[in-house]
C-alpha cells in the first residue's frame, strides 16, 4: 500500500474552520458540556476487523451540514469526531453508502448517490445535497490513487445529535477494500435464510425501511454468523411467502433458461449498483436481463448464481444449503473484468 498524505486538503471546497471541537461546540449547547461528552474514536488509524478482514482507514473527510451548501475538511483518521450521543450511534438511525475506488474515481457514483437520497427520503432525513457528496466522495477516492489494489469509500450520514438535533452529522471515509480475486474465482457457500418478512412489505410497512440502505446493520451481520454456523459464507433472505430477495450486503442474479434474473427492488431490497452495471455490461454482450420476481422453487432450474456488490463485484455462488451450484466461471471472469473496466 502507498503512503497518503494524510494533510488536511487545501482545496477550495474544504471548509476552513475548525479542529473538531470547534465544529462540534458550534453545534452544541452551553460552554463545559463538551467537557462531559466523550467522543467515540469512529474512524481509528489502527487496524480494525470488518467481516473477518482488517480494514485500515486512509482518508477521513468530516462534512459541516448545518448550511444548505455544506463543505468538508480533511482530518486524520484517528481523529476524534463523532460524539457517543450522535443518533447513528445510539440508534443507527443514519444512511451509508460503499463505493469501490479504482485509480482514484469512485464507480458508480451517480447510481450511489441516488440511492443516498433515496434512503435519506425513505428515512425522512434532510435531502442531501448530492453536488456537495459527489465532491466529498471525490476527494476521498482521488486521495488513494496511488494505493496499492482496490480502494472503497463509505459515505455516511446520521439524523445528528439526540435531543438537539440541529444538523445531520456526515463523513467520507476512504480505506483499502478486500480482495477480491479469491472469491470470484471460488465461488461462496450460501444458506437461504427466512428474512421474516412478506414480499410485499415495503408496501404495506413503509417504516420497517426495507430497501433503505441504513446504518441499522446488526441484523445483517447476525444472518452472516447464523451462515458460518451453518458452515458457510453468505446468505440468501427470502420472504415469509418464498420470495427470494438478496444477501446480507449483496444483489442475487439467477440465469435461468439463458435469461439472467435479478429480483425487483419492490420487494424491499435494494436496488445494486453492481447489479446495475452488470446487467449493461451482460446487454451489451447480447445476452438477455430481466428484473422479475424469482421464487425459492425457481432455484432448481437456476444454471448460475451469483452475489454482487461494489467491493467484490459479482461472486459466483458454487453452493446452496450444502447443494452443489453450478459456476459458470467464463460469464463470471466476463462480468469482473467488464466491471473493473468501469471508470466512473
Ligand atoms: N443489498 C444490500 C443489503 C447491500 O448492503 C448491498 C451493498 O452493500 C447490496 C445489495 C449491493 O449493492 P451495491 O452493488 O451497490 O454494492
Amino acid at each position: 500500500m502507498s503512503r497518503i498524505d494524510h494533510r488536511p486538503s487545501s482545496g477550495g471546497t474544504a471548509h476552513r474552520a475548525s479542529r473538531p471541537a470547534e465544529a462540534l461546540s458550534s453545534l452544541m449547547g452551553p460552554p463545559g458540556y463538551l467537557d462531559q461528552i466523550f467522543c467515540a474514536p469512529l474512524p481509528c488509524a489502527h487496524p480494525y476487523q470488518t467481516n473477518g478482514h482488517t480494514m485500515t482507514p486512509l482518508i477521513l473527510n468530516l462534512l459541516d451540514l448545518s448550511t444548505p451548501e455544506g463543505s468538508f475538511t480533511r482530518h486524520e483518521p484517528d481523529d476524534l469526531l463523532i460524539r457517543v450521543d450522535d443518533l447513528g450511534i445510539t440508534r443507527g438511525d443514519g444512511i451509508f453508502e460503499t463505493a469501490e475506488v479504482l485509480h482514484g474515481v469512485p464507480l458508480a457514483l451517480e447510481a450511489h448517490l441516488a440511492r443516498f437520497a433515496h434512503s435519506a427520503a425513505m428515512l425522512d432525513l434532510p435531502a442531501p445535497n448530492l453536488d456537495l457528496w459527489r465532491r466529498v466522495v471525490q476527494d476521498t477516492a482521488r486521495q488513494m490513487a496511488d494505493a496499492e489494489g482496490t480502494t472503497a469509500v463509505k459515505f455516511c450520514m446520521t439524523r445528528g445529535i439526540e435531543d438537539n438535533i440541529t444538523a445531520p452529522t456526515g463523513w467520507a471515509l476512504g480505506f483499502p477494500a478486500h480482495d477480491a480475486t479469491e472469491v470470484r474465482r471460488d465461488g461462496l457457500d450460501v444458506v437461504l435464510l427466512d428474512r421474516g418478512y412478506r414480499h410485499d412489505v415495503a408496501e404495506t410497512s413503509p417504516w420497517l425501511l426495507q430497501g433503505a440502505k441504513t446504518l441499522s446493520y446488526a441484523v445483517n451481520k447476525a444472518a452472516l454468523r447464523e451462515a458460518e454456523r451453518r458452515g458457510a459464507e453468505d446468505v440468501i433472505f427470502t420472504s415469509t411467502d418464498g420470495y427470494l430477495l438478496e444477501g446480507p450486503s449483496a444483489s442475487l442474479i439467477a440465469r435461468i433458461d439463458g435469461v439472467y434474473i435479478t429480483p425487483p427492488p419492490s420487494l424491499g431490497i435494494l436496488k445494486g449498483t453492481t447489479q446495475g452495471d452488470a446487467f449493461v455490461a451482460l446487454e451489451a454482450r447480447g445476452l438477455t436481463t430481466r428484473v422479475d420476481t424469482l421464487k425459492v422453487d425457481d432455484l432448481a432450474s437456476a444454471e448460475a448464481l451469483w452475489l454482487c456488490s461494489s467491493t467484490r463485484g459479482a461472486a459466483p455462488i458454487r453452493s446452496l444449503d450444502g447443494t452443489p451450484v453450478p459456476v459458470d466461471h467464463e460469464v463470471t471472469e466476463q462480468i469482473n473484468g467488464d466491471l473493473d473496466k468501469r471508470r466512473a
